[in-house]
């Protein structure tokens, strides 16, 4: 009763429902992250840089290779002298990675035995595997040509002096430290993380360590998409569980639209204690659709609250930035899909990412598939099998509140809204996770 009474008192009139396509939904959430602005910029070490993103752009500070380098063990060459075979040569020195000087001129009817890694000498156009070979004192014996250029990348081939090698805005893996540190950057200045608040909802959930009820939920949610935003580059700030009470879920909303993006979970579907929506209306909250027609995630909401400007844009004491928003469905497979639909290219702008497309793999389908047509479906999935042999299968599951069968698939299929039979071995689109 009382709680009843504190809906009608606090509640707005419910937003107008706007349920749109998944290319729909998904091009204008890519069209709001086009236009946010990363945070602040930190100097870290190489290592503390590994998956952060580059808030500078990295060029090369000398030719790569900064000389002719060989590929094989072997015997630098000029060409020319291995017109005929076998070809005998002068060996007139050896060449290891790194000697304290470069190399002499090699002339005509001569040659150096060198190593892996080592600068060829100027002169030698290729160098013959030593596979090819058999020295004998100061002569070595040639049996195969080589064709010109074959087993040296010349000085600069990777890169030349001063080229970009790194753009701003790159998420950092091993091969982007790798070549930091192959031009001496030691220190990086990449992006802060955005923090992304985490509130989820509902009188049946509990938290993780409270011993619940009968009918109580214990609270998975929030950690699930703790795991997501640190892998999609964000920094989680976890809320309180929100109660389906009004007044204290505008509360923790308030305190969520603090951090740069609010993903809250549950509380969106068209529930009589569904409140989110009425309580961001009540905060002059801007609504970009309030559903897309996929399945797990239907009833998704994307918004932004806030005077006009986009997150981090035009900050200023007097106006503080708007903030985007997203009320992800509380089913935990809903709450996953969707955060990797539609949270994750939001996160990854404000974390100084450019946009870029989603895009599926492709597998064969091991078995048939039946399904109503009109939603893009996300099913759990098994990608299994060898090589070329890959197949994929649909996890059997009860459905979007099933997290035992999200945690056993390594995959969704993706299917289009057109589809109403797949038949095995049909190609199917595969999104991995
Ligand atoms: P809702 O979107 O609020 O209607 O919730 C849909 C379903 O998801 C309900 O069965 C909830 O109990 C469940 N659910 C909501 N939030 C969570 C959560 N944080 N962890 C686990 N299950 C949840
Ligand atoms: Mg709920």
């Amino acid at each position: 009763m009382g709680q009843r009474l504190i809906y009608h008192l606090c509640m707005p009139a419910p937003t107008q429902t706007l349920v749109l396509t998944f290319e729909e939904t998904r091009s204008v959430v890519e069209h709001h992250a086009a236009h946010v602005a990363p945070g602040a910029e930190e100097t870290l070490d190489l290592l503390n840089a590994a998956g952060r993103v580059l808030a500078e752009p990295i060029a090369a500070d000398r030719d790569i290779p900064p000389f002719p380098r060989s590929t094989r063990d072997g015997y630098a060459v000029r060409t020319a002298d291995l017109a005929k075979l076998p070809a005998k040569l002068k060996v007139i020195g050896e060449i290891k990675a790194g000697p304290l000087q470069l190399p002499s001129n090699l002339n005509q009817g001569e040659t150096f035995s060198i190593m892996t890694g080592a600068p060829a000498p100027p002169g030698a156009d290729a160098v013959v595997m030593v596979e090819y070979t058999s020295q004998q004192a100061d002569s070595v014996e040639i049996t195969r040509g080589v064709a010109p250029g074959e087993n040296i990348v010349p000085k600069a081939a990777e890169a030349k002096r001063g080229s970009l090698l790194l753009n701003k805005g790159t998420r950092l893996n091993e091969a982007d430290i790798a070549l930091a540190a192959s031009v001496g950057k030691s220190r990086l200045q990449v992006f802060i993380r955005p923090r992304v608040a985490v509130l989820t909802t509902g009188d049946e959930i509990v938290e993780v360590a409270a011993a619940p009820g009968p009918t109580q939920i214990r609270n998975s949610n929030t950690y699930s998409l703790a795991v997501q935003i640190q892998q999609a580059g964000g920094e989680p700030v976890l809320l309180p569980i929100a109660p389906d009470e009004p007044c204290r879920l505008r509360q923790l909303i308030e305190e969520g639209l603090q951090s740069d993006l609010l993903i809250m979970t549950g509380g969106v579907s068209m529930g009589r204690y569904d409140l989110v929506e009425q309580v961001l209306a009540g905060l002059q909250a801007e609504f970009f659709f309030t559903g897309a027609k996929i399945q797990p995630g239907r009833p998704v909401v994307f918004g932004r609250c806030g005077a006009g400007s986009p997150a981090r844009e035009g900050a200023s004491a007097s106006a503080p930035a708007s903030k985007y928003f997203f009320g992800l469905p509380g089913n935990p497979v809903s709450t996953m899909v969707t955060f990797e639909l539609f949270a994750r290219p939001m996160l990854e702008a404000l974390a100084g990412m450019p946009p870029h497309p989603l895009t599926f793999l492709h597998a064969r389908l091991k078995s048939e598939i039946h399904i109503k047509t009109g939603l893009t479906r996300f099913l759990p999935a098994i990608l299994s099998g060898k090589y070329e042999a890959s197949q994929a299968e649909l996890v059997p599951w009860q459905g979007s509140g099933d997290v035992g069968a999200r945690s056993r698939a390594n995959c969704y299929i993706v299917i289009p809204p057109d589809r109403e039979h797949i038949l095995a071995g049909e190609w199917v689109a595969i999104m991995p996770h």
